[in-house]
Parts: structure tokens; C-alpha cells; sequence
């Protein structure tokens, strides 16, 4: 699978990360023969792990270089966030059902445990990705796998000076955006926008759309 992704990225640290982390134990059992080929895959509640070569491509797009806080916006199975935690010391990773939180959180932790995962730090966190994480923010890199409608200005709000952050924008037609906060002199809010590819993600719910009655709460920043 690795050698298959050299073509789409150069980085040697994310071919590595990739290389070492079992997509396989990521995949529902049945699917298991297919875990490396290029291909999404279905995870519980009609969600999907992502294609390699675009978890490839979203992850050399950040530029990680080992000592970054990197949040996530869509744990999913967690494949993402042990890619990050093999790149970087400190991973936070929002998944709004809890159903996925949990079982990736417990993926994660016995790969951990089995000595097959070697992160410092990913705590999932349970909650609705649009109001990002405060507790960490803010944050060096973000990486959202679902896709809002517009630019949560939440996660811009949580991202440092010159930090980096790649989301998938649109409805049907969606966009791959990376996006880059101003290092500092001038506006602070300040960012820039570059178009990566066109890409199809499930779509960024709130928790109203999944039936969570919980209020959303202050401060949120969403889209409808
Ligand atoms: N990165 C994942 C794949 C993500 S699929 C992996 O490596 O497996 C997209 C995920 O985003 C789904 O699990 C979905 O439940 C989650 N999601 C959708 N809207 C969200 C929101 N507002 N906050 C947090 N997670 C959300």
C-alpha cells in the first residue's frame, strides 16, 4: 500500500507513519481483505474510513514535523488519528457519535497496549466537531474528515499564528481547501484559502441532525 502512495506524496515521515500503522485492525472484520487497497471503506452507521492515498494527501498537507498538538474533526475509526500519533507528540479527535468515539477509542488503545501503536498522546473526545476543542486550542494543525457546507470560523478561531488546516468544503461537490493562519503581523484572523482537489466526505452533521438534544452551546458556529 505504501509503495502505491508514493506516487501521490513525497513526504517520508507520512509514508512511514502510514507503513506502520494496521489499517486492517481499522476496518470491520468482514472487510478486512480489501484493507489495503485504495479504496473507502464502510465503518459502523453509514459512516467511512477514508481512501489511503487522501489520508496520505491530508496529512502531508499539514507538514507536520513532530512536535505539533494536531486536532482531528471526524475520529471515525480512529485510522486517522493513529497516522497522527505516530507523526506528532499530541492528538485530540472529536467524533460526534458516541458509538465510534468508543470503539475507537478502544482500537487505539490496544494497539497501544500490544506495543503495535507507539503515540504519546490521542485523547478522543466525544462532542460536535464544529465547536472544535477548546480545552487544547490552540492548535498547530487541524484535520477535518467530514465535510461542513462552509468554513467552521470556529477551528479557524483554534488554529496559532501560521498553523495549518485541511477540510473538505461543500454539499454534493465538495472541495479539499488548506487552509493557512496569518503568522502574525496584521490581522491575526487573517487567512489563506488554496483549493488541493476534489474530494467526497460524509457530511459534517450537528448534533441536532443526529437527533442529540443536547443544546448546542455558546459561541457555536454552524453552517444552516
Ligand atoms: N477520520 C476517520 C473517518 C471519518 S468519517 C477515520 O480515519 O476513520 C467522518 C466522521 O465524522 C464520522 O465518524 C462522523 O460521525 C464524524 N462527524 C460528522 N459530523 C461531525 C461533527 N460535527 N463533529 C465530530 N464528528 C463528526
Amino acid at each position: 500500500m505504501v509503495e502505491s502512495l508514493r506516487e501521490v506524496v513525497k513526504d517520508p515521515r507520512v509514508l512511514d507513519a502510514m507503513g506502520r500503522v494496521p489499517r486492517h485492525e481499522f476496518v470491520p472484520k468482514a472487510l478486512r481483505s480489501r484493507s489495503y487497497v485504495n479504496t473507502p471503506l464502510p465503518i459502523r452507521e453509514n459512516q467511512t474510513i477514508s481512501a489511503p492515498d487522501i489520508v496520505a494527501i491530508m496529512t502531508e498537507a499539514l507538514a507536520l514535523t513532530g512536535s505539533e498538538r494536531v486536532l482531528e474533526i471526524g475520529t471515525g475509526s480512529g485510522y486517522q488519528a493513529a497516522v497522527l500519533g505516530e507523526l506528532v507528540n499530541e492528538v485530540y479527535s472529536v467524533e460526534i457519535r458516541p458509538a465510534l468515539a468508543e470503539t475507537a477509542r478502544k482500537t487505539l488503545e490496544d494497539l497501544r497496549r500490544e506495543g503495535v501503536l507507539r503515540y504519546r498522546k490521542i485523547d478522543v473526545i466525544t462532542g460536535d466537531g464544529y465547536q472544535g476543542h477548546p480545552p487544547a486550542a490552540p492548535y498547530d494543525a487541524i484535520i477535518v474528515t467530514a465535510a461542513p457546507t462552509q468554513l467552521p470560523v470556529e477551528l479557524i478561531n483554534q488554529l496559532k499564528p501560521g498553523g495549518r488546516m485541511v477540510i473538505p468544503v461543500g454539499d454534493f461537490y465538495q472541495e479539499l481547501q488548506l487552509i493557512e493562519k496569518a503568522r502574525s503581523a496584521g490581522d491575526p484572523k487573517a487567512f489563506t484559502t488554496r483549493t488541493i482537489i476534489p474530494v467526497r466526505f460524509v457530511p459534517m452533521v450537528s448534533p441536532e441532525e443526529i437527533g442529540d438534544p443536547r443544546p448546542a452551546g455558546a459561541g457555536t458556529n454552524r453552517p444552516r
